[in-house]
């Protein structure tokens, strides 16, 4: 059996791929394959899977160059990068690697939600530029969280860790707003399932975790920005194009909300014009899975997804 992986991972899963007997090629250059770069290297052999990743845009003509793969196995648990009609069209199961992640990205959630209200990337800077000269009674003032209000929008594995995280350690209060509502979570942590523009009225932090759809697509437009209270903060580690980013840096630049922690952008890997400028942002190149202990686990998924299928058998996690 060959495998083609389009970038290098975590040799975790590279290991049971050969474990297998398994030919493994890997893009042996630091980067992402374009469009044609990935189409010439795939018609090079009969591929029987395809290890990719999520900036990689796989759709028909891809799968067509490489008929020979019957799975294209993603290395996140988003999938907005596939055209899963594509994938359906052409027989081709594509599968994810969801719940691995969902700890640490909850985790760096908090981090950036932490490191704003608390004003750390500000702190450092002004630490190590040596303008520190003694304790002051009101430098750098930040926020709490505790005892806020926290909005998630989107309540799948990830928003109900983070909001695991605001009850449990925070004792903050939790409004949602999700496709379908959870009592028994409302009752386990004193949640309230709300309208999208009611949790934006009333939380002190925002945080989004729904998936990229063309439902989703600018769910946080202008309109719903100005409905943010000027002393809230938004976090996003989902995916960028949730967030009308234009209409955030103006709101963040007139100081209609107070901040934003974002870790994906509407555009990768570029930043809306004027938003790297603000001191009211922090900022993370799409890390909030990056720890060693998750980006092998996510490769081992990945792996065990080809290798079910090429076994003949149903693997863990299809996406449909
Ligand atoms: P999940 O499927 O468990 O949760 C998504 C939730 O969103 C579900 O509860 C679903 O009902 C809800 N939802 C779907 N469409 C909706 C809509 N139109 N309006 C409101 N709610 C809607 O997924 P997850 O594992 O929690 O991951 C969430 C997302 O986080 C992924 O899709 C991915 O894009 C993103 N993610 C980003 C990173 C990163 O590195 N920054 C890492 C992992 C995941």
């Amino acid at each position: 059996m060959k495998v083609y992986v389009t970038r290098k991972i975590p040799e975790a899963g590279i290991k049971k791929l050969k474990d297998k007997g398994y030919e493994v090629d890997i893009n042996p250059e630091d980067k992402v394959l374009s469009k044609k770069e990935l189409i010439k290297v795939l018609k090079k052999k009969p591929y029987d899977a395809v290890l990719c990743l999520l900036t990689d845009k796989i759709d028909g003509e891809i799968f067509g160059a490489v008929p020979s793969a019957k799975i294209f196995a993603n290395y996140a648990v988003g999938f907005d990068n596939i055209n899963l009609k594509d994938a359906k069209e052409k027989n081709v199961v594509i599968t994810n690697t969801p719940g691995v992640l969902t700890e640490t990205v909850a985790e760096h959630t908090f981090a950036l939600m932490l490191a704003i209200a608390h004003r750390i990337a500000e702190a450092d800077k002004f630490t190590k530029a040596g303008k520190y000269k003694g304790w002051e009674p009101i430098l750098l003032l930040g926020n709490d969280l505790s005892h806020k209000t926290l909005g998630i929008v989107g309540l799948g594995r990830i928003g109900s860790r983070v909001a695991y995280h605001a009850v449990k350690g925070f004792d903050m209060k939790v409004f949602y707003y999700d496709v379908r509502r959870d009592e028994q979570f409302e009752k386990e942590y004193g949640a309230e399932f709300e309208s999208v523009e009611e949790v934006l009225k009333e939380s002190d932090f925002i945080s989004i975790h729904v998936p990229l759809l063309d439902s989703t697509r600018h769910l946080i437009n202008k309109e719903r920005l100005n409905i943010m209270k000027p002393t809230a903060y938004l976090i996003n580690t989902s995916r960028g194009p949730i967030i009308d980013e234009k209409a955030l840096v103006k709101a963040l630049e007139n100081k209609t909300i107070k901040g934003a922690a974002l870790d994906v952008f509407e555009n990768e890997p570029e930043l809306a014009p004027g938003l790297a400028k603000l001191d009211n942002v922090i900022l993370t190149p799409h890390i909030a899975s990056g720890t060693e202990e998750t980006r092998s686990k996510m490769a081992e998924m990945a792996a065990e997804n080809i290798i079910a299928v090429l076994s003949g058998q149903t693997p863990p996690n299809v996406v449909k």
